[in-house]
């Protein structure tokens, strides 16, 4: 695929994405979080690319937050935003530097409460009012599983929602994006990736998970996008929350014990 064409299906989802979830509006100020990987660095520059096409006003900035766990200097990644002129800011968050110190073997949980609060006193700095995150559509269907395998609820992660005290719009314009077009459009970049001490950890359950709908794309290539298409086509009477259920047969015409989802249907 040519950088032309990248560029375009690049576009393309996030567009889709931008305007499904109404995740950027007239007049807004977008900070991307970015952490130094393929996937924030393509997220930057497909708003950068947006923000020229769309018919709406809205400015783009980045802003990195070092936890102290980059893998090497962030220096490399400085010089090639410079050379692209991008509106970005570098910030060390001590609470987690001093974090790392006392328990050097924190988990996830712990990071991301520090980096939550990091990044929101980042963002209120730069004046921004929508935080843009590089989540892809492999971390959405990741997380749709896990929560299905491990945690017992349907969900994955909101492409669009608001912080607690509402005062910032939390985005995910990459929902349709797979990593394979981040990297490829990265590398395409020349972008000097940094990459982080945790995206090196094995036997993690998502990397079992990313393991095994890689071994099925082999077999069912499109099966990433089922699996979002799915997220958006929730058949609420035909699961097990009865908050949803017609149990006192109330609604007309919904469902019949004819349907293929009844108890007395033949199941082989
Ligand atoms: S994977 Fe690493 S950086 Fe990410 S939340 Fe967990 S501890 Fe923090």
């Amino acid at each position: 695929m040519s950088k032309k064409d990248m560029e375009k299906a690049l576009l393309k989802k996030v567009g889709e994405a931008v305007a499904r979830f109404k995740m950027i509006r007239d007049g807004d100020r977008v900070a991307v979080a970015l952490s130094g990987g393929k996937d924030s660095l393509t997220l930057m520059d497909a708003l950068i690319l947006l923000q020229r096409r769309a018919p709406i006003h809205f400015t783009v900035c980045a802003f990195t937050v070092e936890q102290g766990k980059f893998l090497r200097p962030f220096e490399p990644m400085a010089q090639y935003l410079k050379s692209r002129n991008v509106d970005w800011s570098y910030h060390t968050d001590n609470p987690s530097l001093k974090l790392l110190e006392d328990q050097p073997t924190h988990g996830c949980d712990l990071c991301s409460r520090f980096r939550r609060r990091a990044v929101y006193q980042i963002a209120k700095g730069l004046g921004a009012n929508v935080i843009a995150f590089g989540h892809t559509a492999d971390d959405f269907c990741e997380s749709f599983l896990r929560n299905a395998l491990f945690n017992g609820r349907v969900s994955s992660l909101p492409p669009t929602t608001y912080s607690r005290e509402r005062d910032f719009r939390l985005i995910r314009p990459l929902v349709y994006v797979n990593e394979a077009l981040t990297s490829r459009y990265a590398e395409s970049m020349g972008a000097p990736v940094i990459p982080c001490g945790c995206s090196q950890r094995t036997g993690t359950v998502r990397k079992g998970l990313r393991d095994i709908l890689g071994d099925m794309e082999h077999q069912y290539p499109h099966i990433k996008e089922t699996l979002l298409s799915a997220m958006g086509k929730i058949e609420t009477s035909r699961l097990l929350d009865p908050r949803y259920l017609d149990l006192d047969g109330e609604t007309i015409g919904e469902t019949t014990e004819a349907d293929e989802g009844s108890p007395f249907a033949i199941v082989e």
